[in-house]
């Protein structure tokens, strides 16, 4: 049976050119980055030519760049770090209701520990107003996280104006890319934020690596202690291999990006206008019609659930996603679709296709001529 991948929103696999050069750091140069002998070195050379790569790719300086353990971590160090370390300057965090878990579920354990949040209102395509933004600012606030690209529906913020807002506050600006990496430009520069987190499983690295840049002189403080790794920052012997791997996969960026997102932009909008013009699906698009990551399509098909949906894509050899995969399975709504608007029956009706690099326009069409099939047997 054909197998077509359109959940790469969840995840990528790792492109085979980020990989062949992972492997020797498994194996024949194994040496610990801290050591000073030769096999030590020869690793810590690695690390470093990575952490160039990246800050060339974001247009920031490699002092900039601090590798983690994946985006998680790195809105736990950049929520956490800033909140730890202004804490006596203030309380009071401002997030939207549309992020990732690993912001949220930050943000309301910060709480139980005597931080204050507001949750911004996003429109019904999950904009932040930045006028919202601004009236929530209070005279303590210290830190701001707004994602980039949501990860369910693809939105993208006014992150620049978001940034600039924060800072004529004296607020330290977040933003969560992950779903941003490998599909639109992230110059950290323009953007003006002063944090900004990245995975590598979301743009053709391995699992278990991510990237924080941290804005030279942003107050923020160490949550993970231990050794003196990533210059005193991030304690914990390097994800060698890994890091070698996010630092190949953002020059692939570099080079294949643009062509990529005209390529998957292209496939993206034929599978869109097949569903929407479809009167037969009688389905609607979820989040923007055009501020939107160019490979992310959310649809509410009414009247289906999306959860056997799911199964009947699978049993076509199709693989969807009902809601982030981090809630595949559970039966809470997806609080992206609620925040939008969303009756929780509309929420259990969408479908999110999400298409990437290895995205074939025969893989369109194939969805294409079975999506009927698919639904009908859904609404049953
Ligand atoms: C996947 C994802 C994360 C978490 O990244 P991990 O590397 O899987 O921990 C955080 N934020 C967003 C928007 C994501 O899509």
């Amino acid at each position: 049976m054909k197998k077509v991948y359109l959940d790469y929103n969840a995840t990528t696999p790792t492109d085979r050119r980020v990989l062949e050069i992972m492997l020797p750091y498994f194996s024949e140069k194994f040496g610990n980055p801290s050591s000073v002998h030769a096999f030590g070195r020869e690793t810590r050379e690695a690390v470093e030519n990575a952490r160039k790569v990246v800050a060339q790719c974001l247009n920031a300086d490699p002092e900039e760049i601090f590798f983690t353990s994946g985006g998680t971590e790195s809105d736990n160090f950049a929520i956490r770090g800033v909140a730890y370390r202004l804490k006596d300057k203030g309380k009071h965090i401002i997030t939207s209701p549309i992020e990732h878990s690993a912001v949220l579920k930050t943000v309301y354990d910060l709480a139980d520990f005597g931080f204050e949040f507001t949750v911004l209102p996003v429109d019904q395509y999950g904009l932040v107003d930045p006028d919202e933004f601004r009236k929530a600012i209070r005279r303590d606030t210290i830190v701001a996280s707004i994602m980039f690209a949501n990860n369910e529906i693809g939105t993208i913020q006014p992150i620049k104006e978001l940034a600039e807002i924060a800072h004529e506050h004296g607020v330290v600006f977040h933003t969560d890319a992950v779903q941003g990496g490998g599909k639109a430009k992230l110059d950290v520069q323009e953007l003006g934020i002063d944090l900004l987190s990245l995975s590598g499983h979301k743009f053709y690295a391995p699992k278990g690596v991510g990237i924080l840049y941290i804005k030279k002189g942003t107050p923020i403080n160490k949550i993970q202690t231990g050794g003196s790794h990533e210059r005193n920052m991030r304690a914990g012997t390097e994800n060698v291999p890994g890091i070698v791997g996010i630092g190949e996969a953002c020059r692939l960026i570099m080079e294949e990006l643009d062509e990529q997102n005209v390529r998957i932009k292209n496939l993206r909008d034929k599978l869109q206008e097949a569903i929407l013009s479809n009167e037969a699906l009688k389905a609607k698009l979820n989040g923007h019609p055009t501020k939107r990551v160019v490979n992310t399509l959310n649809v509410l098909f009414e009247g289906i659930d999306a959860g056997d949906a799911v199964l009947e894509f699978d049993k076509k050899g199709i693989g969807v996603s009902a809601a982030s995969a981090c809630k595949a399975g559970s039966r809470t709504p997806s609080h992206v679709l609620m925040a939008i608007g969303r009756t929780p029956e509309e929420a259990y009706s969408s479908i999110r296709f999400s298409l990437g690099k290895y995205t074939t326009e025969d893989e369109i069409d194939y969805v294409i001529s079975v999506i009927e099939d698919v639904i009908s047997a859904s609404r049953k």
